[in-house]
């Protein structure tokens, strides 16, 4: 035990940086249930899901037992270009709040992409080079996830192909200049390089594009490319293995100084992040009965935990990607135009899912302009211009200090702040001119979704 007054930055050494990623999944009593084959909506087999993902990333999708997997070499070199990355005491935002709580915050932005994003997207470049593919397609909405795949795939030599809703496109210049600084070859979606993209254009022309659009056209490019395949961001088991090394540092840090958390809080869209945060938390209060708080903080707007249902569904738009027994406000579900486009999904990674279903996680949503004002708040106080979605996490931390003011308990806070906010200043234009607004779904937007769920569910 370290007795020296806990720093305003608990920094780890390259050789304290985790080893190995950490599978929660190995640890759980109650395990996700199992991904189903698109085709034939039955539990999915490797050699299936070896033609969707590279071989490796198949493995660790499926892999339920190892609880941890060695990090390649190469993946920790890239890593030690910008992590560890630090755990922030905030004496300045416990001072302005004037709480007796300890907070902490795990901050993911201090990287070219912005966000935790690129913690996976190394990963799922390192084995699609390892297994000699020529590049891979995703689609793109905020551009942090097309970012860091992009810096991702010129690291290793891939080609990256991203298809970037069209109106982001328009409006998001700047992350567009970032892509193709990297390397990418970006488009905006819909195009006419795709049979669903002239389809649709056709049909809309004019369209600004969806995600799920893009989705399709990034599918359909990879299958009828030889040596590409389609990877995604977030909700994949492998993407929550990935962003393990999140929470293995977080814990890595505060055992330096015997910190036990009382509460871990993340914003959660597919949940990457907060999956990655919280599984040695997690697993620590499965096997050695640890009293910890974890809470998901999802948007109003798009509220897959806190009023979504439990059931099998589709991950993506396209079909291609096995199905996942999932909070879900239903494939179809189209959430309002949000500020926090990180999270606008239409549900949350199965490993989550089965947690908040167990008990061991809570989730709250959050309205955006209360999510703003946290931010502009905090970015006053801590200094760091935070994402609209990492805001989130903002907003319940500094919810559970308040409530600490009150009772005069001294509880540690941890939460994630998963990226920068500087590519998202027109939101935050928005919210300073006085125009954001708050859109909540009704039930029966919600149910009509939800109708539409795949028939399996019994
Ligand atoms: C994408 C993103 C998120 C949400 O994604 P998860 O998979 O839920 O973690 C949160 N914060 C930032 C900054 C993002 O870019």
């Amino acid at each position: 035990m370290n007795n020296e007054k806990i720093p305003y930055k608990i920094y780890l050494s390259e050789q304290e940086m985790p080893k190995a990623w950490y599978n929660l999944r190995a640890d759980m009593k109650v395990k996700p249930a199992p991904l189903l084959s698109p085709k034939t909506l039955k539990p999915i087999t490797l050699e299936e899901l070896s033609e969707v993902f590279c071989e490796e990333l198949a493995k660790q999708e499926i892999d339920e037992n190892t609880a941890y997997f060695p990090i390649p070499d190469e993946i920790r070199n890239f890593y030690k270009m910008y992590r560890p990355s630090p755990l922030v005491r905030a004496y300045c935002l416990e001072e302005k709040l004037q709480t007796p709580a300890h907070i902490y915050y795990k901050f993911e932005g201090n990287n070219t992409s912005g966000s935790h994003k690129l913690n996976s997207a190394i990963a799922q470049a390192y084995y699609a080079k390892k297994q000699g593919l020529k590049g891979v397609t995703t689609e793109t909405g905020a551009g942090q996830w097309g970012t860091a795949l992009s810096m991702a795939c010129s690291y290793f030599g891939l080609d990256c192909k991203v298809y970037m809703v069209k109106c982001s496109y328009k409006q998001k210049p700047f992350r567009r200049e970032v892509m193709r600084t990297y390397g990418a070859n970006v488009t905006p979606s819909p195009s006419d390089q795709t049979e669903i993209g002239k389809k649709i254009l056709q049909e809309f022309p004019g369209t600004n594009g969806s995600l799920g659009c893009a989705i399709s056209e990034a599918v359909e490019t990879a299958s009828k490319l030889d040596g590409y395949r389609y990877v995604l961001g977030s909700v994949l088991n492998q993407v929550l293995l990935h962003q393990t090394i999140i929470g293995l540092e977080t814990k890595a840090a505060l055992d330096k100084y015997d910190i036990k958390p009382d509460i871990v809080i993340g914003c959660a869209g597919g949940g990457s992040n907060l999956g990655g945060l919280i599984a040695p938390f997690v697993g620590d209060k499965i096997k050695n009965g640890t009293d910890v708080r974890i809470i998901a903080v999802e948007p109003a707007s798009c509220p897959s935990l806190t009023r979504g249902k439990y059931a099998y569904d589709y991950c993506d738009t396209g079909n291609v990607c096995p199905l996942q027994k999932m909070y879900t406000l239903g494939s179809g579900f189209i959430p309002a135009a949000s500020h926090a486009g990180g999270l606008r999904y239409h549900g949350m990674s199965s490993i989550l899912s089965q947690l908040y279903h167990d008990g061991l996680m809570e989730a709250t949503s959050v309205k955006q302009t209360e999510v703003f004002e946290a931010a502009e708040f905090f970015a006053r106080v801590e200094g760091t211009l935070p994402a609209p979605e990492s805001a989130h996490a903002i907003k319940v931390a500094i919810d559970e200090a308040l409530k600490c003011k009150q009772t005069g308990e001294s509880k540690n806070i941890v939460f994630g702040l998963t990226g920068t906010g500087y590519f998202d200043m027109m939101s935050y234009q928005k919210f300073h001119d006085g125009v954001m607004s708050d859109y909540i779904p009704t039930d029966e937007e919600i149910k009509i979704a939800l109708d539409k769920l795949p028939d399996i569910n019994v």
